[in-house]
């Protein structure tokens, strides 16, 4: 059984739904949801509009704080290696997986089993 926690957004307890109204007749209140676990932002939140409140009000605090990006990253050559594959069951021949470079679009083969493991890769950094 899973703990139960409250949904971090700053606003969910205005949303007037009938299942955040709790508590008994004369003394009710709209409550912030409480769940084992919740689909949106790792965990956090119990809608995407709770999430999108809380990055609202606090997103810039917490881009600061962790660090602003101010100048482009760059993908290199040496690092811009994905996993595809070619689909063949329609004609029983087996499925083709391949590395591709997705900037020189050089192609590189690949076992089923080294597609499959998700640690293996080309990719230096
Ligand atoms: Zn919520």
């Amino acid at each position: 059984m899973s703990k139960m926690k409250f949904c971090q957004g700053n606003k969910c307890h205005t949303y007037t739904t009938k299942d955040r109204l709790k508590g008994y007749k004369g003394s009710k209140t709209y409550q912030t949801r409480r769940r084992s676990s919740f689909y949106y932002g790792g965990d956090n939140f119990c809608s995407l509009n709770c999430q999108n409140d809380w990055f609202n009000k606090y997103g810039d605090l917490a881009i600061d704080h962790f660090g602003r990006t101010t100048e482009a990253k760059h993908l290199t050559e040496e690092n811009a290696w994905v996993k595809r594959y070619n689909y063949r069951g329609y004609d029983n021949s087996p499925d083709e997986h391949y590395f591709n470079n997705t900037i020189t679009n050089e192609q590189r083969p690949l076992t089923e089993e080294q597609y499959r493991d998700s640690n293996y890769t080309l990719n230096i950094a």
